[in-house]
């Protein structure tokens, strides 16, 4: 196990720059994943830390060496592809046991160490098969074990669950949860899905264009999300943003004008808002509140009705705004032209400027107003 440091990484190539300066420690046993959109640098960083790419400026560190021109073999590491890259001529076992003896440990240690990590992966039955008769999980499992057996320093994954069918990528990813919590390794993790993301992560790492936009534990991240981006990113169906201006703001709360019709009352009386300042009003889907009573914030047309059983999506639409996701638990039977009343859940709401830069949280701005009124 070991303590990663990467101190103002730069990567060029010839004269486009593609990463611009990322800081980060990531702390021995912890598991840490970078997330963000296709393109935005995630493999080239966890490539410069398997020392597979040459480090522009800057410098990464393990256990405070500085192993900028340490050969990728020499670093400790182990990373898994989502390529399983196995040798189809070697079974199972001497796909395991291959780097092991490349390093000369002795035959029983060997045994020793491709029978345990094939116990933990559940590969035990598999050892004499060879790669092609192994399902796409089984082979992601054995690559998993094939870094296992290396007893490394850090393990680097690069979207090993990216080739794997839907129900094949849950299930691999809670062995590697499971494997995590039993080994307690160091482990970065590149994904662009932000659902194993939030799933896996001890720290979420979110990048954006060569960039860090926020980092943070996974709930961090989903209830206070540093700007428009990580908001956007994070959660799934995405945060719905309203954009709009303020009309008032006082003691009381702050309105919104939400496109150009909607007006929004919202309690942030302790938020200090300049009228007029333009913002954008984000809402995630699970916090539209679907009233039939009472009063609403939006009324919506209903364009699509998704009823999963368990949970009820709809996509919604209203004069002058972007369409509107709704995420309600359970069976709620609306169809398609029915209108929805809906209420915004004000202590999970996010405001931000029209820059994407973020204004307030709700839930923070509720406990001023709350404070502010108990001081009175
Ligand atoms: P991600 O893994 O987040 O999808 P990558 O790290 O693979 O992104 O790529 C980041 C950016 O660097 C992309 O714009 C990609 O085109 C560029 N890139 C990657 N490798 C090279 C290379 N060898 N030469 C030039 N550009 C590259
Ligand atoms: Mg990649």
């Amino acid at each position: 196990m070991a303590h990663l440091e990467l101190r103002g990484v730069h990567k060029s190539y010839g004269p486009v720059h593609i990463i611009h300066g990322v800081d980060l420690d990531i702390r021995d046993g912890e598991f840490v994943v970078f997330v963000g959109p296709s393109g935005c640098g995630k493999s080239t960083l966890l490539r410069m830390i398997a020392g597979l790419e040459a480090i522009s400026a800057g410098e990464v560190r393990i256990d405070g060496q500085v192993v900028n021109d340490t050969p990728a073999a020499d670093r400790g590491l182990a990373m898994v592809f989502q390529s399983y890259a196995l040798y189809p001529h070697m079974s199972v076992r001497q796909n395991m046991a291959f780097a092991l003896e490349n390093m000369g440990l002795p035959q029983a240690e060997i045994d020793k160490r491709v029978a345990r990590a094939a116990a933990m992966l559940r590969l035990g039955d598999y050892l004499e098969r060879k790669p092609k008769a192994l399902s796409g999980g089984q082979r992601q499992r054995v690559a998993i074990g094939r870094a296992i057996v290396r007893d490394p320093k850090i393990f680097l994954f690069d979207e090993p669950l990216s080739n794997l069918d839907a129900e094949l990528r849950v299930a691999t990813r809670k062995e590697l949860a499971a494997l995590h919590a039993e080994i307690g390794g160091t482990m970065v993790y590149v994904t662009h899905d932000q659902v194993e993301a939030m799933t896996l992560a001890d720290r979420i790492v979110v990048l954006q264009a060569g960039r860090i936009e926020q980092v943070g534990a996974p709930l961090e991240l989903y209830n206070r999300p540093a700007n428009q981006f990580v908001a956007g990113f994070i959660g799934s169906p995405k945060m719905n943003f309203f954009t709009g201006a303020v009309t008032q703001a006082d003691g009381a709360g702050v309105t919104l004008r939400l496109g150009d019709r909607h007006a929004v009352s919202l309690p942030y009386g302790a938020a200090a808002l300049p009228a007029n300042l333009g913002v954008t009003l984000g809402v995630r889907p699970e916090h539209l509140e679907v009233v039939e009573t009472g009063p609403a914030d939006i009324e919506a047309l209903i364009t699509l009705a998704e009823h999963l059983g368990g949970d009820t999506f709809f996509t919604c639409e209203a004069e002058g705004l972007p369409p509107i996701t709704v995420h309600q638990p359970g069976q709620l039977m609306r169809g398609r032209g029915e209108m929805l009343r809906l209420r915004i859940d004000a202590a999970a709401a996010h405001l931000f400027d029209r820059d994407g830069r973020i204004l307030l949280h709700g839930r923070d701005a509720l406990a001023s107003q709350a404070q502010a009124r108990a001081a009175h």
